[in-house]
């Protein structure tokens, strides 16, 4: 029988998982599809607590809905539950819905990818941003035992909440004191959606910076932002965002279809001219 799985949330007119995992399952054979479903917020409680009705096997979440989905879980990942969100859903074979968040996994399978070792040469991390992304990227921190994160954000109060989740390991920091703190840094992580197409770049001197820190941004669009410009042009090691957004999805996949997908060079330029970004 055909498997059915499909992105939720609201809208979901923008996303590009059903390009992800057309893709993959045209790749693999797989008799199985993958669409969108359009969730209203009004109704996303009743829709998820009633997902063994829906027709699907499993499902991808995106915002407004994350935590709804997490709340309306029978089991969630240790991921989910330190976030208190969900992303990935399926049935189980008694049929409870079980939850999970790849956003973390997404980040750190991009990061292994493109520039393996890296975990071993951070002690210290410094994230820009404070929003749904920063959490699961403190998390994926957190969970690959990098001893020291450090946020800081616009609006510091919510760097504060975000830390304090992740205590010990995470601390939220002064935005007026990011030239001290960039000296002592080894991996620079932008989760602001600042330098994303139609928004400022962000404005951050990168000299106090050690040339062998890492630098990436999980902004994809344009593929190299300002930020990875300025980073490379002092020779940092960077890393674009699209990876993450391949990686995040490979878990669901394997969980709905039985097989776990690759993130090749092929599905890389398939999303970039999708997006109408230059590789
Ligand atoms: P969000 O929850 O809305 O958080 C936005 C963050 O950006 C907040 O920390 C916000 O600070 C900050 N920000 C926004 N405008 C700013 C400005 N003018 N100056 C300084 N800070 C500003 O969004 P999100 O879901 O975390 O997503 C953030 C970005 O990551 C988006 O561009 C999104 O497309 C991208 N993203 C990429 C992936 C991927 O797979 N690569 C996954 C998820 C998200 P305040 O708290 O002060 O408002």
């Amino acid at each position: 029988m055909t498997r059915r799985a499909a992105i939720t949330g609201f809208p979901v007119a923008h996303s590009r998982s059903p390009l992800i995992h057309g893709y993959w399952l045209k790749h693999h054979g797989i008799d199985g599809t993958y669409d969108r479903v359009a969730v209203e917020p009004a109704t996303a409680e009743t829709f998820y607590r009633a997902f063994a009705k829906s027709g699907l096997v499993g499902c991808n979440v995106t915002v407004p809905h994350k935590e709804v989905a997490a709340a309306c879980c029978d089991e969630l990942d240790d991921a989910a539950r330190a976030m208190g969100a969900a992303n990935t859903l399926w049935l189980d074979d008694s049929g409870r819905l079980m939850g999970a968040n790849t956003d973390g996994l997404g980040f750190l399978g991009n990061l292994d990818q493109q520039a393996p070792g890296w975990d071993a040469r951070t002690k210290s991390a410094l994230v820009l941003g404070a929003g749904g992304a920063a959490r699961a990227i403190v998390w994926a921190l957190a969970s690959r035992g990098v001893e020291k994160v450090l946020i800081a954000n616009r609006t510091l109060s919510k760097a504060q909440d975000l830390a304090d989740r992740f205590a010990p390991v995470a601390k939220a920091v002064s935005w007026d004191y990011l030239a001290d703190i960039l000296g002592r840094t080894d991996l620079l992580v932008n989760t602001t959606s600042l330098g994303m197409e139609g928004q400022p770049p962000l404005d951050l001197d990168l000299s106090p910076l050690p040339v062998e820190a890492l630098v990436t941004d999980i902004v994809y669009a344009p593929l190299v932002t300002p930020l990875l410009q300025a980073a490379r042009d002092r020779g940092h090691p960077i890393v674009d965002g699209l990876g993450m957004l391949l990686h995040q999805a490979v878990p669901g996949f394997e969980r709905w279809f039985g097989v776990r997908p690759e993130v090749d060079d092929a599905l890389r330029r398939l999303v970039l001219a999708d997006l109408g970004v230059s590789p």
